[in-house]
């Protein structure tokens, strides 16, 4: 029998389920299952299925379907209605929806995001910002384009005193913002994810659009940065940005190949592999990235009865074709690494337990 190490279960801020909408791509179901093998007991999902959430009606419905999933599914509410960039959402009503988020956390949602289509009208981002400061609520942004859209960002943080939560991080520059930003007391905070610290832009050359996800990946530089952003604690903590598609979305030329990677199944053991067994963090200082600061951002207390036992000394390779979720779209097929999940606990229930091999 080997040697488990027991940790709290991971908390992914940045999912995107696909349900309903887009069922060839994932649904709350094989995400959750996905998300319950990669030892997370809960995750944010983000607001672009179809239709959006940008209802009470359709945050009850993604909330019913993420129950189903055994895990704590808990969404985002989109900023406008369909995400079309007009008419704002009714925020009151999507922070008081009778949800399995507001059974944890006092609110209906888990933030408000506009997802990857960045809300540019100013007048418009100062009233969410008015709303979310209000309810409470941390304005979680894509941020595309990265550094010009976290410069306003910060700007609108430090004006509005709205809670900032930057997204996927992937840029020196960015990180550089955030660390004065910080320094100066805004209220923000910011994620990256696995593959922003594991890959650079040279990955696409290898592994085409399997390698392609929004922000692309970036130079060796910037991957150096980020790492230093996690050493540092200028980045709170890591997310996935589990991005599923079908094969066929990807099957395409790069240009026009759909963007992004499933990553639920891998955050763990590349972010274990490439940090702690690369010398750079200690396994506390992961389990703060992965699990109780992001737990922290969406004001969850993190249950003692979710967990997750961790194989930590057996090398094994990332296998797509054994992944839970739909998608296969993964740059890390192939990859040895460290850190296998081998049981993940939700509310003192196995939701997930590798059968013995
Ligand atoms: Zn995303």
């Amino acid at each position: 029998m080997k040697n488990l190490v027991r940790v709290p279960a991971f908390v992914d801020l940045h999912v995107h389920f696909r349900d309903p909408g887009f069922p060839e791509k994932e649904d709350a179901f094989s995400g959750g299952r996905a998300a319950a093998a990669g030892g997370f007991a809960a995750v944010c999902m983000m607001p672009n299925t179809r239709p959006a959430i940008d209802s009470p009606e359709t945050l009850t419905d993604a909330d019913r379907r993420g129950r189903a999933a055994g895990i704590r599914v808990f969404a985002a509410s989109a900023m406008t209605r369909a995400q079309e960039g007009d008419a704002l959402v009714d925020f009151d009503a999507m922070d008081g929806a009778d949800t399995a988020c507001r059974a944890l956390t006092g609110h209906g949602v888990c933030g408000i995001s506009e997802d990857g289509k960045t809300l540019a009208n100013d007048t418009l981002m100062e009233a969410v910002c008015a709303s979310a400061r209000r309810l409470g609520l941390p304005v979680m942004d894509h941020a595309e384009p990265e550094t010009e859209t976290i410069r306003r960002d910060i700007a609108l943080a430090k004006k509005t005193g709205a809670r900032f939560h930057i997204q996927h991080v992937s840029l020196a520059g960015s990180v550089a913002l955030l660390r004065a930003a910080k320094a100066e007391g805004a209220p923000i905070t910011c994620e990256t994810a696995p593959h922003y610290f594991a890959l650079t832009n040279e990955e696409p050359l290898r592994q085409g659009a399997n390698a392609k996800m929004n922000p692309p990946l970036a130079a060796e530089r910037d991957r150096l940065a980020i790492i230093e952003g996690l050493r540092d604690g200028t980045i709170d903590c890591i997310a996935t940005d589990h991005a599923p598609h079908e094969p066929a979305a990807k099957a395409l030329p790069f240009a026009e190949a759909a963007n992004g990677i499933v990553g639920l199944e891998t955050a763990f053991a590349v972010s274990y592999t490439m940090l702690v067994k690369g010398g750079y963090l200690s396994l506390a200082d992961l389990v703060r990235l992965m699990s109780t600061r992001p737990a922290e951002i969406i004001g969850l207390a993190p249950p003692d009865d979710d967990y997750v036992l961790l194989d930590l000394e057996t090398p094994y390779g990332i296998d797509a074709a054994a992944f839970l979720s739909k998608g296969r779209n993964t740059p890390f097929g192939g990859m040895r690494v460290y850190g296998r999940v081998m049981k993940t606990v939700c509310a003192g229930r196995a939701v997930y337990e590798r059968r013995p091999c």
